[in-house]
């Protein structure tokens, strides 16, 4: 495909629009983006303010802003709290232990509402160095469990009698 006096009127019109010999190629069809920038030369077109970067661009859409982490900030708080070991209601059976039978070696995992008469204790034989059962312990000091702290808060208040 040639040059026609209509194909060079739309060249030199897109060029001073601001695009680039690439663009231009595409819009014209038929011609190499080589054959754009020779064809602008031969014209006296190449004088415009930034050649190879056209000042619009229709491709580059704004970047996206970088996705922001939803939390390091409770981690931090996480790993500075010392690990308190607080009891957490479950749906689990009820325990071998009440507040009466409760000995020194029992689990003192609290099971079920202690405002309640099926209110128990786990029972289980004791970790050596702490109140619950080896299972039980490991569910009280795991970081990550997620707690219901205002009823954490309460039952511990509510223990506090018992023990
Ligand atoms: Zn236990």
């Amino acid at each position: 495909m040639g040059w026609t006096d209509e194909r060079v009127a739309t060249l030199k019109k897109l060029w001073l629009e601001g695009l680039s010999a690439s663009q231009i190629a595409k819009q014209l069809g038929g011609v190499t983006r080589n054959a754009v920038i020779g064809k602008v030369h031969r014209l006296g077109l190449s004088g415009r303010a930034t050649p190879s970067q056209p000042t619009r661009s229709t491709f580059k859409a704004p970047r996206a802003p970088r996705p922001v982490s939803s939390h390091p900030a409770p981690r931090r708080i996480e790993a500075h709290a010392p690990p308190v070991p607080r009891p957490v209601i479950y749906d689990e059976a009820p325990g071998s232990a009440t507040v009466l039978t409760l000995g020194a070696h029992m689990c003192k995992w609290p099971i079920g509402d202690p405002s309640s008469d099926s209110f128990t204790f786990c029972g289980r034989v004791s970790d050596k160095d702490g109140p619950y059962c080896v299972q039980h312990a490991a569910v009280a000091y795991q970081p990550q469990q997620s707690r219901k702290k205002t009823s954490a808060n309460e039952l511990a208040r509510s223990l506090r009698r018992y023990i």
